[in-house]
């Protein structure tokens, strides 16, 4: 049968909407040869010395250095970051790197864990040791292609394993970037291979015989994932969405370094990472002071054209998402809620939304219960502890919470009865390197980050090595 005619990909700019390039897809046929030629490259590289491993990630880490101006005005390009904060991915990546190289090596060492001597004068260890899971599938999200994927293909390719790679399709250039920096760093041919396609080349990707899934993205399609790959025994982690909540006590010590703190959180990256905080919630006593902080905050963002230094808020890496947050605004206001500043899309070329605050917002909003993936964010008056606690909890998602107190131990302890994978005293939108990263319910499960988060690309094996006496 012949092949058929491979789709294009067109690489939009979303700052005004035009194709600046076109690359053609991977059809069924080149997806299972990628498949074939990261199985045949996996053996040798698991079978290179760690140290080796080690020295091509830190050519590579080199190689970002080197190239990250070059590659942050990409990642602008293609998916509308902000300059300044596409720089601070780039660095960003740098420490996350330098923690898998540190931790790596005790991570990943074989460990004897018992020894004992049998009455014959023989002995007996158990030792375990870390293999790698063999070729895994890599599928991420464009919101922050270097930590999101970073988080995966660098610690997989670390513990040994070869990585099928699909950036999403609104960060392809930047996907084919780092495999060309991993290439030019040394690593052997087919270890990393990235694939070029939307959500059709990422199932054909699970199609193959690979060996873990590791899929950052929304949740409908890791529901997606998750039924595709139901019946096979191989380790499927899902890093899905959130919905964060934040909580301000009346006893916060600055209320208005705190509504600074919480606006940033919300609108960095022009709200579109898993970790902007969504909602928030502040005790009566402080409403009024909060929210007029917190405005006027916003209404300091500087909104434009994301490749000049002084923008804070880009356009949205997809056009489609300016309907979702245009429907949440609407029903937010049927039900009553009022829109302090924005609401609207920006009236010029590419995908720019107002950003928005909105106040008397209850629950029954789309806004304050569905990822809004965007500048706009719900703040609501409680009475205290309890309903913050409920309203927090309220919730299909589970990323992380915060709660802005002056007494540790009061947020500790709220912080304790909130469903999260990450929680935060006095601070928001933050990911450590050295502390895991999961969530609760449909913000997905398994993790990346922390020594588990190397662990995790690795399958602990049980070895009884029993040694009868004279027998050295
Ligand atoms: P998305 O689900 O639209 O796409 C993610 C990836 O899945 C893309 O590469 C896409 O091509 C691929 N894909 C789509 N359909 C597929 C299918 N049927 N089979 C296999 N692959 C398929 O998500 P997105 O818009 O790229 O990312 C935004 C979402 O990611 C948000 O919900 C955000 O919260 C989430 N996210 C979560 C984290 C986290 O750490 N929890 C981090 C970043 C982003």
């Amino acid at each position: 049968m012949p092949k058929p005619a491979p789709a294009s990909l067109k690489i939009v700019n979303p700052a005004d909407g035009r194709v600046f390039a076109s690359l053609p897809c991977d059809d069924r046929a080149a997806v299972r040869d990628k498949y074939r030629a990261a199985r045949t490259a996996q053996t040798a590289w698991a079978g290179q010395p760690l140290a080796e491993r080690l020295a091509v990630i830190a050519r590579f880490r080199a190689l970002l250095v080197r190239d990250a101006e070059e590659l942050a005005r990409l990642l602008t390009r293609e998916m509308g970051k902000p300059i300044a904060q596409s720089r601070n991915e780039l660095k960003g990546v740098l420490g996350r790197i330098d923690f898998f190289l540190a931790e790596a090596p005790g991570v990943l060492a074989a460990e004897d864990v018992h020894r004992e001597k049998d009455a014959s004068g023989g002995s007996l260890v158990e030792r375990i040791t870390q293999e790698p899971l063999g070729v895994i599938a890599n599928i991420s999200a464009w919101n922050y292609p270097y930590f999101v994927g970073g988080n995966v293909f660098l610690p997989a390719l670390l513990a040994g394993n070869a990585v099928l790679y699909k950036p999403s399709e609104f960060t392809t250039l930047t996907g084919r970037a780092i495999a060309e920096r991993l290439d030019e760093s040394g690593l052997p041919r087919d270890v990393f291979i990235p694939l070029v396609g939307g959500g059709a080349v990422g199932a054909e990707l699970l199609r193959q015989p690979v060996d873990g899934v590791f899929f950052t993205g929304s949740v409908a399609t890791g529901k997606k994932i998750a039924r595709a790959m139901a019946s096979r025994m191989v380790k499927v982690q899902l890093e899905l969405g959130g919905k964060d909540p934040t909580y301000v006590c009346d006893d916060v010590a600055d209320v208005a370094q705190a509504a600074a703190s919480l606006a940033d959180g919300a609108f960095y990256n022009t709200g579109q990472s898993c970790c902007s905080v969504e909602r928030i919630y502040v005790q009566e006593g402080a409403f009024e002071s909060f929210v007029k902080a917190f405005v006027q905050a916003v209404k300091g963002f500087k909104l434009g054209d994301p490749t000049r230094e002084r923008t804070y808020l880009g356009p949205l890496a997809r056009a489609a998402q300016l309907e979702v947050l245009e429907a949440q605004v609407a029903d937010a206001q049927r039900k009553g809620a009022r829109v302090l500043t924005g609401g609207r899309r920006v009236k010029r070329k590419g995908n720019y939304f107002e950003p928005t605050v909105l106040v008397d917002v209850d629950h029954t909003m789309a806004v304050m219960r569905d990822e809004s993936f965007g500048p706009i964010i719900g703040i609501m008056s409680v009475p205290g502890d309890e309903a913050a606690i409920a309203l927090m909890n309220d919730t299909e998602f589970g990323l992380t919470a915060g709660v802005y107190s002056s007494d540790r131990a009061r947020a500790e302890k709220i912080l304790a009865r909130v469903k999260s994978g990450s929680a935060y005293w006095n601070c928001c939108d933050r990911v450590s390197p050295r502390l895991p990263w999961s969530g609760y319910g449909n913000s997905g499960m398994g993790l990346t980050l922390s020594r588990a988060g190397i662990a995790t690309f690795t399958r602990p094996r049980g070895w009884h090595l029993k040694e009868r006496s004279g027998s050295m």
